[in-house]
């Protein structure tokens, strides 16, 4: 079977998982990324695989699905820096606690409420342990430092082209996609997928598309190594946590808005308090912090599909794209290999926003 060649612009988690797809199926596949790791989106997140929002049945059950592929690509490299060993969240007041721990399990995210008793034995280094917490076993996190890099790296060995170069264009004629312009010259592709993170909405205008994306910032803190104190992502009100394999804490913060302002010393030292108060007597110490914007549509959920009015053009940008990224790479490659539409995704599609 010949496959169309696909070019996609951006090795962020989505754009390196689709190549993974496609290459899979021997489709050729050439990714592009001008390689600033400060834009990257996947580089500065919290990396938590969940699935949330139960009341969101149809969005629940896409997080869920992209779960199970995530467990599936774990049990196929077992290199992939990806560790589902459960979170433990006790972020919601208690009086709320029950009922979502309710259904969160009735969605199929297998989940229980546990008393303080079970938690102290779950993690014997947290220091003052909630009341209840929700004990969710299936959750986990990727190593957002190397994850996409893993997928690349993986793709590549199946045939997957990479080149470093910034995209400046999107090559059409007669509103079909024939490549892409690059600061390193042209790129010949039948389908151009728009991975690009925050970037998509720019590049899109040059598609006459618009694509309203907010940007909210969110700050992780790196301590240095220290003996490992938990396998689980623990989130309560205060703090988000987990521990790499490394023995580094990801401490998670928001900024709640698109400015960082003179905030940015303040928030890594209150995120640095809350986890020494969680973990006490751990001689826990700041070693790097990153602060990323999230790509998040206007709406809040993922833009996927085929942009109106560019034959051949994709897009999938979206937030939660480390739970995600598994889940959209599977349909987006049915979508460009095979032809076909994916219920699944009529209600991510990009073709919403078109508002002409
Ligand atoms: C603070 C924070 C916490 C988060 N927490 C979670 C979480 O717990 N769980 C979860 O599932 N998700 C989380 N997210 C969201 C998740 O990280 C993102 O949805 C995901 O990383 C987006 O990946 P991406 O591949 O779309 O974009 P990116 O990782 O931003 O990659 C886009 C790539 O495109 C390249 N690019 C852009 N423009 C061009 C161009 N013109 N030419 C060439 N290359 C270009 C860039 O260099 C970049 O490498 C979080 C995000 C942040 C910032």
């Amino acid at each position: 079977m010949t496959y169309p060649h696909t070019a996609i612009i951006g090795s962020g988690i989505i754009g390196a998982a689709l190549a993974y797809a496609l290459a899979k199926r021997d489709a050729p596949v050439t990714v592009v990324d001008e390689g600033i790791m400060e834009n990257r989106a996947t580089a500065g997140s919290f990396a938590w695989i969940n699935a949330h929002r139960p009341e969101d049945a149809h969005y629940f059950a896409l997080r869920l699905h992209s779960m199970r592929l995530w467990r599936e690509l774990a049990a196929e490299d077992e290199n992939l820096p990806v560790r589902l060993s459960g979170a433990l969240n006790w972020e919601v007041p208690e009086d709320e606690i029950e009922e979502l721990a309710r259904a969160l399990d009735d969605g199929g995210n297998t989940a229980r409420l546990v008393s303080r008793a079970r938690i102290r034995d779950m993690e014997p280094a947290l220091a003052a342990p909630p009341e209840v917490a929700i004990d969710a076993p299936l959750e986990g996190v990727a190593n957002p430092d190397t994850i996409a890099q893993a997928l690349l790296a993986a793709a590549v060995r199946m045939g997957a082209q990479t080149l470093g170069a910034q995209v400046t264009g999107i090559a059409t004629t007669n509103g079909r996609v024939t490549g892409l312009e690059t600061d390193a010259g042209p790129v010949v592709a039948e389908r151009v997928v728009i991975a690009a993170g925050r970037a998509t909405p720019a590049l899109l205008d040059a598609v006459d598309f618009t694509l309203p994306m907010k940007t909210p910032l969110g700050l992780l803190v790196r301590t240095k190594p220290v003996p490992r104190l938990s396998q689980r992502i623990m989130t309560s009100a205060e703090l988000h946590v987990w521990q790499m394999t490394d023995g580094r804490l990801i401490l998670g913060e928001d900024f709640g808005g698109s400015e960082v302002g003179d905030r940015r010393a303040d928030t890594e030292a209150r995120a640095l308090d809350r986890a020494r108060a969680t973990f006490d007597g751990v001689p826990l110490e700041f070693e790097t912090s990153t602060v990323a914007g999230r790509p998040v549509p206007e709406d809040d959920y993922p833009a996927v599909g085929w942009v109106p009015g560019t034959d051949g053009l994709m897009v999938a940008t979206m937030h939660s794209g480390i739970t995600l990224a598994p889940v959209m790479a599977a349909h987006l490659s049915t979508m460009l290999l095979d032809g076909a539409e994916v219920e699944a995704l009529e209600p991510y599609q990009v073709a919403r926003f078109d508002r002409d």
